[in-house]
């Protein structure tokens, strides 16, 4: 069977984490979160989470070669990927494109979950995640503008980029990016 080889994109908020979990399973494929990994790596003091730390909980980006190597780590090799949260930089998606060409696998799926900030704002600040109090909510969602936005017009210019629209209830939204996926 083909690879559906696929990322999620969009802003904090937009249900990637509870997207990703649904269509991993539905498409067969392992679901990686790079902020549940990080979350993980700090809550058990690995060198990696101390690195993180403070910068996660400032609203901040992990840098590029942490997070590349990281990526290098963790994708599977026998198996389709679903990525949640990366790449989530510019820097970052061509490191990603050079590593996927160097192990012959292909891109399938950039599905990109569109939401505005407002409503954004207002499902963080439901959320009771350690970075997601307001001061921090706002600076993610100044991050992700100006760091991760560019990744999807980098995504866009190569043709792979799939829109869905992130504001309706999740059942809903899951059934677009099924159909998107060609299920
Ligand atoms: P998330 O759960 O995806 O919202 O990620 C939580 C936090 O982890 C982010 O605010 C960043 O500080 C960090 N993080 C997760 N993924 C990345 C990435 N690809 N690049 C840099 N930082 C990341």
């Amino acid at each position: 069977m083909k690879r559906m080889n696929t990322i999620f994109l969009g802003p904090p908020g937009a249900g990637k984490g509870t997207q990703a979990q649904v269509i991993a399973k539905l498409f067969d494929l392992v679901h990686i979160s790079t902020g549940d990994l990080l979350r993980k790596a700090v809550s058990e003091g690995t060198p990696l989470g101390q690195k993180a730390k403070a910068t996660m909980e400032s609203g901040h980006l992990v840098s590029d070669d942490l997070m590349i190597s990281l990526i290098q780590e963790v994708l599977p090799e026998d198996k389709g990927f679903l990525l949640d949260g990366f790449p989530r930089t510019v820097e970052q998606a061509q490191a990603f494109d050079s590593m996927l060409a160097k192990e012959k696998q292909n891109l399938e799926n950039v599905i990109y979950l569109e939401l505005k900030d407002e409503v954004a704002a207002e499902r963080l600040m439901e959320r009771k995640r350690t970075d997601d109090k307001p001061e921090t909510i706002r600076k993610r969602l100044d991050v992700y503008h100006a760091e991760t936005k560019p990744v999807v017009d980098y995504y866009k210019k190569n043709g792979k980029l799939k829109t869905v629209d992130g504001s309706p209830e999740p059942t809903v939204v899951t059934k677009v990016i099924a159909r998107e996926m060609g299920k």
